[in-house]
């Protein structure tokens, strides 16, 4: 089984939701860069701060952000899934460097392909719980922003990056930024590209599969 697995993709591709349906299934602790930026901005640390002056216009937060966060959170994990990290080649390249040193090295990247027609589409409807976290898309699930969250009754709402301006940036840094790191995994072997179209549990049947055969 696979046990040490990164989720690369662009926005809306659905990295968080097979993260946390493969982190219940396998039991591996999951986490995201974005998530984990967003709740030090709701506690109101410098990091979170810095982190959102850039995420809010739709643009990466620095290299040192994510290695800090990811760093502490990896420290002495066996097993874990990231979704979102790295997003540029030398994130990737420190992240190594720091698997390297704890002699864990990665069993697998995922990445998540899907087109930039698709991801407008899938982003523009996209609604988050204030309250628990929770991902629901308008069309999918048929809710919009007045309804209560399915799961706990919360608030919903859009991110204050899923806007069109924001939109266009974080596409177009994706394809800069995160495309090499794609490449690099590519280079090692490591990675192993999903076709996201056809939908959330066809897609949760492939990467399940794959989790379970050995790294
Ligand atoms: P996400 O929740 O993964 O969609 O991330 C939200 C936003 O946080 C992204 O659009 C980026 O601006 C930023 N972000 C998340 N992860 C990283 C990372 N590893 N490096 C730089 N910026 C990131």
């Amino acid at each position: 089984m696979k046990q040490r697995v990164v989720l690369l993709g662009p926005p809306a591709s659905g990295k968080g939701t097979q993260a946390s349906l493969l982190g219940a299934t396998f039991g591996i602790p999951h986490t995201s860069t974005g998530e984990m930026l967003r709740r030090e901005r709701a506690a109101g640390t410098s990091l979170g701060i810095e982190a959102d002056t850039y995420t809010r216009q739709g643009f990466l937060f620095p290299d040192h952000l994510a290695l800090t966060v990811v760093e502490q959170w990896v420290d002495d994990r066996e097993r874990f899934l990231l979704d979102g990290f790295p997003r540029t080649l030398s994130q990737a390249q420190a992240f190594d460097r720091m698997l390297l040193d704890r002699a864990r090295p990665l069993d697998v990247v995922y990445l998540l392909a899907l087109s930039d027609a698709e991801v407008r589409r899938r982003m523009l409807g996209r609604l988050t719980c204030e309250s628990c976290g929770a991902v629901y898309n308008s069309e999918f699930h048929k809710i919009t922003a007045d309804s209560p969250c399915p799961k706990c009754t919360g608030h919903l709402a859009r991110r204050s990056d899923d806007t069109e301006e924001a939109l266009d940036h974080r596409l177009s840094q994706y394809h800069e930024l995160t495309t090499p790191v794609a490449t690099y995994y590519r280079d090692l072997g490591l990675l192993k590209t999903i076709d996201v179209s056809p939908g959330r549990d066809e897609v949760f049947k492939t990467l399940y599969a794959d989790m379970r055969e050995a790294a």
